[in-house]
């Protein structure tokens, strides 16, 4: 048996996951929030066991570690017999320095940290979370994932703005994207699913979480991506506002006197979903829309529109279409957001059997009717076996 270990850090936490390499199933999985709070959280699930609750002051990161590593003592599996090869790191923002994963040394840690610029909410906590976990783990292997990596293989076409080039370049301003890992396991997941070569699919892959990309994908390769430069751009999502006129934001500064600040919050925090409807969270605004709320149904239209233009979008970069799959927590679970979003694309064929859709269900399928030129499916992601897959993969090419 070996296994690897997952981290996803966030400014004041972070989400592990322990998973054994060789059936590629999960150990154990757990969360430490609230760190450097009066009072932090810790939450720890070991398969077969009840879950670990507990509630203490957590400082900072090094404590949370620590206190992950007694729960994981007390409560099992015991890392000292589950043969930890290596520990993955997930890392939003990787630039155009990083094209795959890479194993962590002091320079990998310090190119990180300068990528800040373009990620500030989350690569400086990656950084804090991987000098933690080196501490706690100095004789394993350390590898970075960056969700932006598969998209580097988009042509300049895809990733270029149309802006002064010596501006974009002094200030590294391009499409990155980002959910790179997800991307890459459910479009790999597809051609496993039918039993036809990667290769030869083409693939638009619809990532519908809170936050929620849409991504082309020609052979396994990334070849365009709705987020951009960070991950604002592209599909409404449920705090987020998507594409929008940048002149909207001269307009609000100019005649509402709203500050960089107060845009980057409205924009980030306050859109989307919350910001059509008060509610940021797709059940309630389902919900809501269902009982007839006129307000929630017009925020999915929007919803819906903003989907379909970049399925159009892709056909027409792809140059064809084998597959549309959906995927995370709204692509999983709500066969109303899959209808509505594909609805009138028939005439792509593109056509959904509301038999197939509308029944919930945890397990890869398909939800396209036996005659639909275009396969439909939903394939549930999972960016933390992905990385722990690409973690694995670096460290015996090392
Ligand atoms: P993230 O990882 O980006 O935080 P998730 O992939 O977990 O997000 O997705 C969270 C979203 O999924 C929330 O908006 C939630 O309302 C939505 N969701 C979960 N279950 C359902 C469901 N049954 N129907 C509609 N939306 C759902």
């Amino acid at each position: 048996m070996s296994a690897v270990l997952v981290i996803n850090s966030g400014s004041s936490s972070f989400k592990y996951q322990l998973i054994d390499m060789a059936t590629e199933t999960e150990l154990a999985s757990g969360l430490v929030e609230r760190i450097g709070e009066a009072s932090g959280h810790a939450r720890h699930n070991a398969a077969g066991a009840d879950r670990v609750e507990q509630t203490l002051p957590i400082p900072d990161h090094t404590a949370g570690f620590a206190v992950m590593l007694a729960t994981f003592a007390a409560s099992g599996p015991q890392l000292s017999t589950a043969n930890l090869v290596a520990v993955g790191h997930r890392v939003v923002q990787g630039g155009s320095i990083f094209q795959g994963p890479t194993v962590i040394d002091d320079e990998v840690l310090a190119q990180i940290s300068a990528l800040s610029d373009l990620a500030p909410l989350h690569n400086p906590a990656h950084v804090q979370g991987i000098n933690a976990a080196r501490a706690q783990f100095p004789d394993v292997p350390h590898v970075a994932v960056f969700d932006t990596s598969f998209h580097q293989t988009m042509p300049a076409p895809a990733y270029t703005y149309a802006i002064n080039t010596a501006l974009a370049a002094e200030y590294s301003i391009r499409r990155y994207g980002a959910h790179g890992s997800s991307h890459k396991f459910v479009s790999e997941a597809v051609a496993e699913f039918l039993g036809r070569p990667l290769a030869e699919l083409k693939t638009i892959v619809l990532h519908l979480g809170n936050g929620a990309s849409a991504c082309a994908v020609d052979g396994g390769v990334s070849i365009d991506t709705s987020m951009g430069l960070t991950p604002l751009q592209g599909l409404v999502m449920g705090t987020r506002s998507g594409d929008i006129d940048p002149a909207v934001l001269f307009h609000l500064h100019r005649k509402a006197g709203m500050s960089i600040e107060e845009l980057d919050t409205l924009l980030n925090k306050q859109s989307g979903m919350l910001g059509l409807t008060g509610n940021g969270d797709m059940r309630d605004v389902e919900d809501a829309a269902v009982a007839g709320d006129a307000v929630a149904q017009a925020a999915l239209d929007v919803y819906y529109h903003r989907i379909r233009g970049y399925v159009g979008n892709y056909i027409a970069q792809l140059g064809g279409l084998d597959v549309i799959v959906f995927t995370a927590g709204i692509g999983e679970n709500s066969g109303i957001v899959r209808a509505g979003a594909l609805a009138g694309l028939e005439f792509l064929g593109i056509e959904i059997d509301p038999a197939k859709n509308d029944p919930f269900s945890r397990v890869a399928r398909v939800i396209s009717t036996d005659d639909s030129k275009v396969t439909v499916l939903v394939i549930p992601t999972n960016e933390e076996l992905e990385i722990a897959r690409q973690t694995l993969e670096t460290i015996k090419a090392a």
